[in-house]
Protein backbone atom coordinates (compact mmCIF):
# COMPACT_ATOMS: atom_id res chain seq x y z
CA UNK A 1 0.00 0.00 0.00
CA UNK A 2 0.97 3.20 -0.81
CA UNK A 3 1.40 4.93 2.70
CA UNK A 4 1.75 8.60 1.86
CA UNK A 5 -1.09 8.43 -0.25
CA UNK A 6 -2.90 6.95 2.52
CA UNK A 7 -1.86 9.93 4.32
CA UNK A 8 -2.77 12.28 1.98
CA UNK A 9 -6.37 11.44 1.72
CA UNK A 10 -6.86 11.49 5.30
CA UNK A 11 -5.69 14.88 5.67
CA UNK A 12 -7.71 16.25 2.53
CA UNK A 13 -10.63 14.73 3.76
CA UNK A 14 -9.75 16.27 6.92
CA UNK A 15 -9.82 13.06 9.46
CA UNK A 16 -8.45 13.26 13.20
CA UNK A 17 -4.38 12.09 13.12
CA UNK A 18 -5.31 8.92 15.37
CA UNK A 19 -7.23 7.66 11.58
CA UNK A 20 -4.11 7.13 10.15
CA UNK A 21 -2.87 4.67 13.23
CA UNK A 22 -5.73 3.15 13.05
CA UNK A 23 -5.75 2.32 9.22
CA UNK A 24 -2.24 0.69 9.49
CA UNK A 25 -2.97 -1.02 12.13
CA UNK A 26 -6.11 -3.56 10.65
CA UNK A 27 -4.09 -3.28 7.09
CA UNK A 28 -0.50 -4.20 8.35
CA UNK A 29 -1.52 -6.44 11.22
CA UNK A 30 -4.11 -7.65 10.93
CA UNK A 31 -4.07 -8.44 7.37
CA UNK A 32 -7.45 -6.34 6.01
CA UNK A 33 -7.91 -7.07 2.47
CA UNK A 34 -10.36 -4.01 1.90
CA UNK A 35 -11.26 -1.06 3.94
CA UNK A 36 -15.00 -2.14 3.86
CA UNK A 37 -13.57 -5.09 6.39
CA UNK A 38 -12.25 -2.39 8.88
CA UNK A 39 -15.81 -1.58 10.53
CA UNK A 40 -14.50 0.62 12.84
CA UNK A 41 -14.15 3.28 9.61
CA UNK A 42 -17.59 5.06 9.29
CA UNK A 43 -19.38 3.06 6.39
CA UNK A 44 -18.94 6.95 4.48
CA UNK A 45 -15.15 6.72 5.00
CA UNK A 46 -14.48 2.75 4.01
CA UNK A 47 -16.67 3.45 1.05
CA UNK A 48 -14.04 6.66 -0.22
CA UNK A 49 -11.51 4.46 0.57
CA UNK A 50 -12.04 1.73 -1.31
CA UNK A 51 -12.45 3.79 -4.70
CA UNK A 52 -9.39 5.82 -3.95
CA UNK A 53 -6.51 3.88 -2.42
CA UNK A 54 -5.52 0.20 -3.64
CA UNK A 55 -4.38 -1.88 -0.72
CA UNK A 56 -1.93 -4.79 -2.68
CA UNK A 57 -0.28 -2.67 -5.58
CA UNK A 58 -0.47 -6.11 -8.07
CA UNK A 59 -3.51 -8.49 -9.02
CA UNK A 60 -3.18 -12.08 -7.80
CA UNK A 61 -2.74 -14.29 -11.29
CA UNK A 62 -2.59 -17.64 -9.52
CA UNK A 63 -1.86 -19.13 -5.97
CA UNK A 64 -0.40 -23.01 -6.23
CA UNK A 65 -0.06 -24.92 -3.13
CA UNK A 66 2.31 -27.91 -2.83
CA UNK A 67 0.53 -31.47 -1.82
CA UNK A 68 1.83 -31.40 1.62
CA UNK A 69 0.46 -28.14 2.22
CA UNK A 70 4.02 -26.32 3.22
CA UNK A 71 4.26 -24.32 0.68
CA UNK A 72 2.32 -21.96 -1.25
CA UNK A 73 3.08 -20.08 -4.43
CA UNK A 74 1.80 -17.13 -5.53
CA UNK A 75 1.89 -15.07 -9.59
CA UNK A 76 1.34 -11.84 -9.27
CA UNK A 77 1.17 -9.40 -11.79
CA UNK A 78 2.33 -6.25 -11.45
CA UNK A 79 0.97 -2.46 -12.84
CA UNK A 80 3.15 -2.41 -15.88
CA UNK A 81 2.35 -5.92 -17.14
CA UNK A 82 5.14 -7.62 -15.65
CA UNK A 83 5.18 -11.06 -13.29
CA UNK A 84 6.50 -11.78 -9.81
CA UNK A 85 6.41 -14.42 -7.31
CA UNK A 86 6.37 -14.91 -3.76
CA UNK A 87 6.48 -18.60 -1.94
CA UNK A 88 4.97 -19.06 2.13
CA UNK A 89 6.58 -21.96 3.60
CA UNK A 90 6.28 -23.75 6.92
CA UNK A 91 9.22 -24.69 8.39
CA UNK A 92 7.62 -26.15 10.85
CA UNK A 93 3.69 -26.40 12.24
CA UNK A 94 2.61 -23.26 13.51
CA UNK A 95 4.86 -20.78 11.45
CA UNK A 96 5.03 -19.29 8.15
CA UNK A 97 7.99 -18.02 6.26
CA UNK A 98 7.13 -15.54 3.57
CA UNK A 99 10.02 -15.61 0.64
CA UNK A 100 9.85 -12.70 -1.28
CA UNK A 101 11.38 -11.22 -4.51
CA UNK A 102 13.38 -8.10 -4.77
CA UNK A 103 13.32 -7.36 -8.31
CA UNK A 104 11.69 -8.78 -11.56
CA UNK A 105 14.31 -11.39 -12.52
CA UNK A 106 17.91 -10.94 -11.88
CA UNK A 107 20.72 -9.95 -14.13
CA UNK A 108 23.60 -11.89 -11.82
CA UNK A 109 23.06 -14.92 -14.23
CA UNK A 110 23.78 -18.16 -11.69
CA UNK A 111 23.58 -20.95 -14.27
CA UNK A 112 21.62 -23.11 -11.44
CA UNK A 113 19.03 -20.68 -11.24
CA UNK A 114 15.61 -19.76 -13.58
CA UNK A 115 15.35 -16.34 -12.24
CA UNK A 116 18.86 -16.17 -13.52
CA UNK A 117 18.09 -17.59 -16.75
CA UNK A 118 15.44 -14.57 -17.18
CA UNK A 119 17.94 -11.70 -17.08
CA UNK A 120 16.95 -8.84 -15.38
CA UNK A 121 13.50 -7.08 -16.31
CA UNK A 122 13.34 -4.44 -13.44
CA UNK A 123 13.93 -3.22 -9.86
CA UNK A 124 10.62 -3.89 -7.20
CA UNK A 125 9.86 -0.94 -5.41
CA UNK A 126 9.83 -0.78 -1.79
CA UNK A 127 5.82 -0.84 -1.52
CA UNK A 128 5.87 -3.99 -4.27
CA UNK A 129 8.39 -5.75 -2.18
CA UNK A 130 6.77 -5.16 1.04
CA UNK A 131 3.00 -5.86 -0.17
CA UNK A 132 4.21 -9.45 -0.95
CA UNK A 133 4.24 -9.71 2.65
CA UNK A 134 1.16 -8.04 2.94
CA UNK A 135 -0.74 -10.53 0.08
CA UNK A 136 0.13 -13.20 2.39
CA UNK A 137 -1.22 -11.60 5.76
CA UNK A 138 -4.16 -11.26 3.99
CA UNK A 139 -4.12 -14.69 2.90
CA UNK A 140 -3.53 -16.31 6.11
CA UNK A 141 -6.65 -14.59 7.95
CA UNK A 142 -8.77 -15.37 5.16
CA UNK A 143 -8.00 -19.16 5.39
CA UNK A 144 -7.91 -19.38 9.20
CA UNK A 145 -11.16 -17.49 9.53
CA UNK A 146 -12.80 -20.14 7.34
CA UNK A 147 -11.44 -22.73 9.59
CA UNK A 148 -13.35 -21.08 12.43
CA UNK A 149 -16.76 -20.96 9.83
CA UNK A 150 -16.29 -23.29 7.10
CA UNK A 151 -12.99 -24.46 5.96
CA UNK A 152 -12.92 -24.65 2.23
CA UNK A 153 -12.56 -28.47 1.46
CA UNK A 154 -9.25 -28.40 -0.73
CA UNK A 155 -7.65 -26.38 2.50
CA UNK A 156 -8.98 -28.80 4.86
CA UNK A 157 -7.68 -31.40 3.01
CA UNK A 158 -4.11 -30.19 2.73
CA UNK A 159 -3.41 -27.95 6.22
CA UNK A 160 -3.38 -29.70 9.22
CA UNK A 161 -5.03 -27.12 12.18
CA UNK A 162 -1.97 -25.78 13.50
CA UNK A 163 -0.90 -25.11 9.88
CA UNK A 164 -4.01 -23.11 9.70
CA UNK A 165 -3.93 -21.27 12.76
CA UNK A 166 -0.05 -20.43 12.26
CA UNK A 167 1.45 -16.81 12.71
CA UNK A 168 3.66 -15.35 9.75
CA UNK A 169 6.76 -14.96 11.87
CA UNK A 170 9.59 -14.96 9.22
CA UNK A 171 10.83 -13.08 6.21
CA UNK A 172 13.21 -14.15 3.65
CA UNK A 173 14.64 -12.35 0.54
CA UNK A 174 14.96 -15.29 -1.24
CA UNK A 175 12.53 -14.90 -3.99
CA UNK A 176 13.66 -13.14 -7.34
CA UNK A 177 16.67 -11.00 -7.53
CA UNK A 178 19.77 -9.82 -6.33
CA UNK A 179 18.74 -7.28 -3.20
CA UNK A 180 22.15 -5.40 -2.94
CA UNK A 181 21.50 -4.73 -6.88
CA UNK A 182 18.47 -2.35 -5.52
CA UNK A 183 19.79 -1.85 -1.97
CA UNK A 184 17.59 2.19 -1.96
CA UNK A 185 14.20 0.15 -2.55
CA UNK A 186 14.99 -2.78 -0.20
CA UNK A 187 16.24 -0.25 2.40
CA UNK A 188 13.08 1.18 2.48
CA UNK A 189 11.44 -2.03 2.58
CA UNK A 190 13.35 -3.32 5.26
CA UNK A 191 12.29 0.21 7.14
CA UNK A 192 8.40 -0.73 6.51
CA UNK A 193 8.98 -4.15 7.66
CA UNK A 194 10.64 -3.47 10.63
CA UNK A 195 8.29 0.08 11.59
CA UNK A 196 6.24 -0.65 14.55
CA UNK A 197 3.50 1.15 13.35
CA UNK A 198 3.08 -0.68 10.24
CA UNK A 199 4.46 -4.64 10.37
CA UNK A 200 6.55 -4.45 13.19
CA UNK A 201 8.49 -7.08 12.73
CA UNK A 202 11.43 -8.30 14.20
CA UNK A 203 14.65 -7.42 12.41
CA UNK A 204 16.36 -10.89 13.75
CA UNK A 205 13.24 -12.01 11.95
CA UNK A 206 14.05 -11.17 8.32
CA UNK A 207 17.28 -12.66 6.27
CA UNK A 208 18.64 -11.11 3.29
CA UNK A 209 20.20 -13.31 1.02
CA UNK A 210 22.78 -12.14 -1.24
CA UNK A 211 25.16 -13.79 -3.96
CA UNK A 212 28.22 -12.13 -2.85
CA UNK A 213 28.06 -8.04 -3.27
CA UNK A 214 30.54 -6.99 -0.66
CA UNK A 215 29.59 -3.16 -0.73
CA UNK A 216 26.07 -4.62 0.08
CA UNK A 217 27.04 -6.63 2.72
CA UNK A 218 28.63 -3.09 4.67
CA UNK A 219 25.66 -1.51 3.61
CA UNK A 220 23.25 -4.32 5.87
CA UNK A 221 26.17 -3.79 8.24
CA UNK A 222 26.03 -0.52 9.24
CA UNK A 223 21.98 0.26 8.41
CA UNK A 224 20.71 -3.19 9.84
CA UNK A 225 22.92 -4.64 12.03
CA UNK A 226 19.96 -7.27 13.35
CA UNK A 227 18.79 -8.60 9.96
CA UNK A 228 19.74 -11.54 9.95
CA UNK A 229 22.72 -11.94 6.55
CA UNK A 230 22.74 -15.51 4.27
CA UNK A 231 25.49 -15.28 1.59
CA UNK A 232 24.81 -17.91 -1.20
CA UNK A 233 28.88 -19.39 -1.49
CA UNK A 234 27.87 -22.71 -2.92
CA UNK A 235 31.63 -23.14 -4.07
CA UNK A 236 34.85 -22.14 -2.17
CA UNK A 237 36.82 -23.10 -5.48
CA UNK A 238 37.18 -19.87 -7.48
CA UNK A 239 37.43 -21.72 -10.59
CA UNK A 240 34.14 -23.68 -10.12
CA UNK A 241 32.52 -20.59 -8.89
CA UNK A 242 33.38 -18.18 -11.56
CA UNK A 243 32.25 -20.42 -13.86
CA UNK A 244 28.81 -21.04 -12.25
CA UNK A 245 28.59 -17.93 -10.66
CA UNK A 246 29.62 -15.18 -12.96
CA UNK A 247 29.33 -12.48 -9.63
CA UNK A 248 32.87 -14.30 -8.88
CA UNK A 249 34.64 -13.06 -11.63
CA UNK A 250 34.20 -9.63 -9.82
CA UNK A 251 33.74 -10.39 -6.25
CA UNK A 252 36.19 -12.95 -5.80
CA UNK A 253 36.69 -15.41 -2.37
CA UNK A 254 38.90 -13.44 -1.24
CA UNK A 255 36.75 -10.20 -1.23
CA UNK A 256 34.04 -12.15 0.30
CA UNK A 257 36.43 -13.22 2.74
CA UNK A 258 37.51 -9.51 3.80
CA UNK A 259 33.71 -8.63 3.87
CA UNK A 260 32.73 -11.11 6.14
CA UNK A 261 35.44 -10.16 8.16
CA UNK A 262 34.39 -6.80 8.15
CA UNK A 263 30.71 -8.02 8.86
CA UNK A 264 31.86 -9.61 12.08
CA UNK A 265 33.87 -6.85 13.02
CA UNK A 266 30.60 -4.98 12.89
CA UNK A 267 27.95 -6.84 13.63
CA UNK A 268 29.16 -9.94 15.80
CA UNK A 269 26.26 -12.02 14.30
CA UNK A 270 26.45 -15.09 12.18
CA UNK A 271 26.41 -15.63 8.77
CA UNK A 272 24.73 -18.52 6.76
CA UNK A 273 26.49 -19.50 4.31
CA UNK A 274 24.41 -21.21 1.64
CA UNK A 275 25.70 -24.44 -0.18
CA UNK A 276 23.89 -25.83 -3.43
CA UNK A 277 24.69 -29.32 -3.67
CA UNK A 278 25.21 -30.12 -7.32
CA UNK A 279 26.17 -33.84 -8.52
CA UNK A 280 29.70 -34.13 -8.52
CA UNK A 281 30.40 -30.70 -9.34
CA UNK A 282 30.64 -29.43 -5.86
CA UNK A 283 29.76 -32.19 -3.45
CA UNK A 284 32.96 -34.27 -3.14
CA UNK A 285 35.04 -34.76 -0.20
CA UNK A 286 37.65 -32.25 -1.81
CA UNK A 287 34.54 -29.88 -2.31
CA UNK A 288 34.24 -30.03 1.41
CA UNK A 289 38.05 -29.60 2.53
CA UNK A 290 38.16 -26.27 0.27
CA UNK A 291 35.25 -25.30 2.21
CA UNK A 292 36.12 -26.01 5.73
CA UNK A 293 39.76 -24.25 4.90
CA UNK A 294 37.71 -21.20 3.46
CA UNK A 295 35.72 -21.16 6.52
CA UNK A 296 38.99 -21.57 9.00
CA UNK A 297 41.00 -19.00 7.04
CA UNK A 298 37.78 -16.22 8.01
CA UNK A 299 38.06 -17.15 11.41
CA UNK A 300 35.47 -16.69 13.89
CA UNK A 301 34.19 -20.61 12.48
CA UNK A 302 31.77 -20.40 15.76
CA UNK A 303 29.77 -17.18 13.63
CA UNK A 304 29.27 -19.17 10.13
CA UNK A 305 26.76 -22.06 9.67
CA UNK A 306 26.54 -23.97 6.34
CA UNK A 307 23.09 -24.15 5.21
CA UNK A 308 23.20 -27.56 3.01
CA UNK A 309 20.71 -27.39 -0.02
CA UNK A 310 19.96 -29.86 -2.61
CA UNK A 311 19.28 -28.44 -6.30
CA UNK A 312 15.97 -27.75 -6.95
CA UNK A 313 15.85 -28.85 -10.59
CA UNK A 314 15.34 -25.97 -13.39
CA UNK A 315 15.76 -27.43 -16.67
CA UNK A 316 19.14 -26.69 -16.34
CA UNK A 317 22.29 -29.04 -16.75
CA UNK A 318 22.60 -29.97 -13.23
CA UNK A 319 21.71 -32.33 -11.22
CA UNK A 320 21.07 -32.78 -7.16
CA UNK A 321 23.41 -34.81 -4.89
CA UNK A 322 22.57 -38.12 -3.85
CA UNK A 323 21.30 -37.91 -0.53
CA UNK A 324 23.60 -39.73 1.33
CA UNK A 325 26.28 -37.58 -0.27
CA UNK A 326 24.12 -34.84 1.01
CA UNK A 327 24.72 -36.03 4.21
CA UNK A 328 28.23 -37.40 4.17
CA UNK A 329 29.21 -33.79 3.53
CA UNK A 330 27.06 -32.22 6.37
CA UNK A 331 28.69 -35.29 8.59
CA UNK A 332 32.23 -34.14 7.45
CA UNK A 333 31.73 -30.69 7.76
CA UNK A 334 30.40 -31.51 11.74
CA UNK A 335 33.34 -33.55 12.28
CA UNK A 336 35.16 -31.00 11.74
CA UNK A 337 33.79 -28.30 14.03
CA UNK A 338 31.82 -27.02 11.22
CA UNK A 339 28.43 -25.88 11.72
CA UNK A 340 26.26 -27.55 8.98
CA UNK A 341 22.11 -28.51 8.19
CA UNK A 342 20.65 -29.56 5.61
CA UNK A 343 18.21 -27.61 4.43
CA UNK A 344 14.34 -29.24 3.26
CA UNK A 345 13.64 -28.53 0.30
CA UNK A 346 9.68 -27.00 0.01
CA UNK A 347 8.12 -26.55 -2.90
CA UNK A 348 9.78 -28.08 -5.71
CA UNK A 349 6.83 -29.97 -7.68
CA UNK A 350 4.86 -26.44 -7.52
CA UNK A 351 8.46 -24.99 -8.90
CA UNK A 352 7.55 -22.51 -5.32
CA UNK A 353 11.35 -23.48 -4.43
CA UNK A 354 14.58 -21.62 -4.26
CA UNK A 355 16.29 -20.68 -7.77
CA UNK A 356 12.88 -22.09 -9.32
CA UNK A 357 10.87 -18.77 -9.68
CA UNK A 358 10.65 -18.13 -13.61
CA UNK A 359 7.55 -15.33 -13.13
CA UNK A 360 5.56 -18.11 -15.54
CA UNK A 361 3.21 -20.07 -15.03
N1 LIG B 1 19.77 -13.62 -5.31
C1 LIG B 1 19.92 -13.95 -3.95
C2 LIG B 1 18.63 -14.35 -3.29
C3 LIG B 1 17.65 -15.15 -4.07
S1 LIG B 1 18.10 -16.79 -4.50
C4 LIG B 1 20.94 -15.05 -3.79
O1 LIG B 1 21.36 -15.63 -4.78
O2 LIG B 1 21.34 -15.30 -2.65
C5 LIG B 1 17.79 -17.70 -3.01
C6 LIG B 1 18.68 -18.92 -2.82
O3 LIG B 1 18.30 -19.97 -3.73
C7 LIG B 1 20.14 -18.65 -3.09
O4 LIG B 1 20.95 -19.22 -2.09
C8 LIG B 1 20.33 -19.33 -4.41
O5 LIG B 1 21.66 -19.61 -4.67
C9 LIG B 1 19.47 -20.54 -4.27
N2 LIG B 1 19.17 -21.23 -5.53
C10 LIG B 1 19.15 -20.73 -6.77
N3 LIG B 1 18.84 -21.69 -7.68
C11 LIG B 1 18.63 -22.83 -6.98
C12 LIG B 1 18.27 -24.16 -7.34
N4 LIG B 1 18.02 -24.49 -8.60
N5 LIG B 1 18.15 -25.05 -6.35
C13 LIG B 1 18.36 -24.72 -5.05
N6 LIG B 1 18.70 -23.49 -4.65
C14 LIG B 1 18.84 -22.54 -5.59
FE1 LIG C 1 20.07 -14.10 -9.08
FE2 LIG C 1 20.22 -15.39 -6.74
FE3 LIG C 1 19.35 -16.63 -8.98
FE4 LIG C 1 21.93 -15.98 -8.74
S1 LIG C 1 20.78 -17.42 -7.45
S2 LIG C 1 20.65 -15.66 -10.55
S3 LIG C 1 21.80 -14.05 -7.66
S4 LIG C 1 18.36 -14.95 -7.93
Amino acid sequence: MDIKNLESFLKENNQPTFRLKQIQKAVYQDGASAFSEITSLSKDLREKLDQEIEILSFETVQVLQSKDGESIKALLKLNDGNFTETVLIAPKPGTWSACISSQVGCPMGCKFCATGKMGLKRNLTSEEITDQVLFWRQWLRKNSSDLTSKPHPALRATFSLERRRGKLSNIVYMGMGEPFLNWDQVRESLQILTDKNLFGFGSRSISVSTSGIPEGVAKLAEEFPQVNLALSLHFADDKKRSEIMPVNRKNNLESLKKSIQNYFQKTKRKIFLEYIMLDKINDSRQDADNLIKFIRSIGNVHLLHVNLIRHNPTGSEFKASEKNRAQDFKNYLLKNHIGATIRKSAGDEIAGACGQLAGKL
